[in-house]
């Protein structure tokens, strides 16, 4: 069987928000799988914030650049339309890397068959159940090393990771300070593990506000956003506080020179450890990691403790719509793209 199917191909390296120009939807025919190959037809792909600086290439990334006039990838759920390898069959769900486009076909050890418990939509495999899960409890449970009473500050909480790392703080009986952009978040991350949410759009300071809701100092800040969300936990942490650097999506479309918290000092004063992490190479060099996410979080989705959102859009055609939604926060939980 030969398929034609659309994806999106990265064609100059945007300064600033990316715009339609940066990139080009191309039309591609592939035909049937080889010896040992497999027809995949994507049904969901997942936007990520990392994509961004991929779009530009970071010195010292620990993921290479998307390549000009390549088609990007990131994670996608598909099925299996035709499989020449004994190991795949028509109709087997799949995750693989090969987002960003309808349809492809790769040798099969390129694929993980995926099967979905009862009444879990196959797309948390983009989400709960997989690299932002993974991310949200490796990095507040091995990193944050939380006791039970601290408090935690969360930016960027009614996100995928954020919403996640609110629920499992929660369950490890932590008070919970969440930071979100708009008042629609602030309900729903109240009814989801925060003790206190603060709508950092609305307020007229930040830091009064963290202040206010955290009178006794944060002491581990999950820092989705950077920028003045860090500069503020700094100011608020306890001696001893575990920033775990996850993310900086605040300064992901600056060019040049990014500038440091002004109160960087900090870390020092106040005996701060602060860690950046990658989920993937924290999950390889601390064994039992994954399994323990692997067991745990069905085991907490299933007792009802973890909750999460979705925003979808619709066709490959709005990809980049769903995307460029992570900078202007128009996502709620995790953001989606629906293939077919
Ligand atoms: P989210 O689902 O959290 O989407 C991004 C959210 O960030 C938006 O909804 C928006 O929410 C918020 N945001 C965007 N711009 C700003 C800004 N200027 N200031 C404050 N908030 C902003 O994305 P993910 O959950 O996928 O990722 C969250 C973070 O985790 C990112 O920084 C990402 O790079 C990082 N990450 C790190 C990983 C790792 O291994 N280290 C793995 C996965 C993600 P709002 O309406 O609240 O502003």
């Amino acid at each position: 069987m030969s398929v034609k199917f659309r994806q999106l191909h990265l064609m100059s390296r945007p300064k600033g928000m990316p715009t339609l120009e940066n990139f080009e939807m191309r039309t591609i025919e592939v035909g049937a799988p080889g010896p040992g190959e497999v027809l995949v037809r994507n049904r969901w792909m997942s936007v990520d914030p990392y994509m961004r600086p991929r779009m530009i290439g970071m010195e010292d990334s620990y993921i290479p650049p998307f390549n000009l006039g390549e088609a990007m990838d990131g994670t996608a759920v598909g099925e299996v339309i035709e499989s020449a390898d004994p190991a795949f069959e028509p109709g087997d769900l799949v995750l693989s890397i090969m987002g960003w486009r309808e349809a492809f076909v790769v040798p099969a050890g390129q694929l993980e068959k995926i099967c979905c418990p009862s009444g879990i939509g196959e797309q948390a495999y983009l989400g709960v159940l997989g690299m932002p899960g993974l991310t949200a409890y490796s990095g507040l449970l091995q990193l944050g090393q939380p006791t039970p009473g601290e408090t935690v500050f969360v930016s960027g909480a009614a996100g995928a990771v954020g919403s996640y790392v609110c629920q499992i703080a929660k369950i490890k009986d932590l008070k919970v300070v969440a930071s979100v952009g708009s008042d629609e978040k602030c309900a729903w991350v109240l009814d989801h593990g925060a003790d206190h949410a603060i709508n950092y759009k609305a307020v007229p300071s930040l830091l009064e506000a963290v202040r206010t809701a955290a009178p006794q100092g944060i002491d581990i800040y999950f820092d989705n956003v950077g920028a003045e969300h860090l500069e503020v936990a700094l100011a608020t942490a306890n001696q001893f506080a575990r920033f775990v650097e996850c993310g900086m999506i605040a300064t992901y479309n600056d060019v040049g020179r990014r500038p440091g918290p002004y109160n960087i000092m900090n870390i020092v004063l106040k005996s701060i450890r602060m860690e950046g992490f990658i989920n993937s190479t924290l999950a390889e060099r601390t064994p039992g990691l994954k399994e323990a996410f692997l067991r745990d979080m069905p085991q907490w989705i299933f007792e009802g403790r973890i909750k999460w959102e979705e925003t979808v859009v619709d066709g490959i055609e709005n990809a980049l719509d769903g995307f460029l939604q992570l900078f202007t926060g128009g996502n709620m939980g995790k953001m989606l793209v629906k293939i077919v």
